[in-house]
């Protein structure tokens, strides 16, 4: 048997032999590239053989180079999640570190919350709301769930439920649930023939018309999002597309509150790419829906998500430049236009700038046409 040695850890393993550099070394998974391989005095190359009684010394030229695993950044330990992003790799305990942080800088930079603030907290069951609910919470705010039953199908909405309300329960806090066939006497999927609109539109306008009446309502002071970096950079690539400076202008991780009766809107994860939320709730033991929407297919956004991811591929941090340059240089330059003044919706109260509002609309052309 030859004796390897490595270094840096010092450790040795036995391999028979007589065995080629080569082989000893891609079966201890290291990279000939960053060491260097001594017999007594001599350097072996890889296809040295390596003799049945050697000595081997396995010496790393590059500091971490001949290590059996990827060090954490912060501390050293044994990482569990690389961000090729940020160059860097992190234990769990760092990783969560690096989480909440991003989370925090994101509350503070952007004047998103303040500490006393009584936050609605828009929960779909999945990894990205749970997430923020989980971390919203860790930071000490004073949270409260919101859950829209939207019935996209049948086993999705009762799972979508499960998964939020179990969350709720196990930690002991308050959900709401606004179930939309009970409550409102439709479900999404009735929408798109009656309305002229499509699946997402509709279920889009639903959402944010019901999250900002409930928070309006029962007196919250802040709705958070769980819009991550991959939500907020396909929606501006879509608007970079059409040159939609409109909407450019408007595009913001954060809405203040309008003296019309808009409750402040915040999305607290958008320095968080979708992988790292995942990894956040993974690691945190949070529970969530991992199947998509199933009306969701071939919608736009995914289609601009795949297209950003397959630029990210090639090019790490690619993403977070495109969304982070255009907060910082693109949109401070971008004037927005002047918007019509707000009123109450007859129908329902909520600021429009028409006599009814969208989503009352909407909702009137569906009962009209329904019968
Ligand atoms: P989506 O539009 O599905 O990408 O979801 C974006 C964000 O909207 C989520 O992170 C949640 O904050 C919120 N949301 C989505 N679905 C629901 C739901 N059924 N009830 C309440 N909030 C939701
Ligand atoms: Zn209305």
């Amino acid at each position: 048997m030859a004796t390897i040695v490595l270094r840096n850890p010092r450790r040795e393993v036995h391999v028979d032999g007589p065995k080629r550099v080569k082989v000893v070394l891609r079966d201890l998974d290291i990279d000939p590239e960053t060491v260097l391989v001594i017999r007594g005095e001599n350097l072996l190359t890889r296809e040295d053989l390596i003799g049945a009684d050697d000595e081997i010394e396995v010496r790393p030229v590059i500091s971490g180079g001949a290590e059996q695993f990827t060090k954490c950044r912060r501390c050293g330990g044994r990482a569990v999640i690389e961000l090729r992003r940020h160059n860097s790799a992190f234990c769990k305990e760092c990783f969560l570190h690096f989480f909440s942080g991003q989370v925090k800088r994101a509350v503070e930079h952007d004047h998103m919350l303040d500490p006393t603030d009584r936050v609605l907290v828009a929960v779909s069951g999945g990894k990205d709301s749970l997430a923020l609910w989980d971390v919203l919470m860790e930071l000490g705010y004073d949270t409260t769930g919101y859950h829209i039953v939207l019935w996209t199908g049948e086993e999705y909405a009762n799972e979508s439920l499960r998964y939020s309300q179990s969350f709720a329960d196990e930690r002991g806090v308050k959900l709401i649930v606004h179930d939309l066939k009970e409550k409102s006497g439709f479900a999404i999927p009735e929408l798109p023939a009656t309305t002229g609109r499509t699946t997402c539109g509709a279920c889009g306008l639903t959402k944010r018309h019901l999250i900002s009446k409930a928070a309006d309502e029962l007196g919250f002071d802040a709705v958070a999002i769980g819009h991550n970096l991959d939500d907020e950079a396909a929606v501006l690539f879509g608007n970079v597309l059409r040159w939609d400076t409109e909407y450019m202008a408007r595009q913001s991780p954060v809405l203040p509150a309008t003296e019309e009766g808009f409750v402040k809107k915040v999305k607290p994860l958008y320095r968080l790419s979708e992988r790292e939320t995942a990894t956040y709730a993974f690691l945190k033991g949070i529970d969530y829906q991992v199947e998509e929407c199933p009306l969701v297919a071939g919608n736009t956004q995914l289609r601009y998500k795949g297209i950003l991811d397959r630029l990210e591929r090639e090019s790490p941090g690619a993403k977070a430049a495109f969304y982070h340059g255009f907060l910082e240089r693109g949109k401070p330059d971008m004037v927005e236009v002047e918007r019509p003044e707000l009123k109450p919706c007859v129908s329902c109260g909520m600021p429009t700038p028409a006599d009814t509002c969208s989503y009352c609309r909407m909702v009137d052309s569906h009962a009209r046409k329904r019968r």
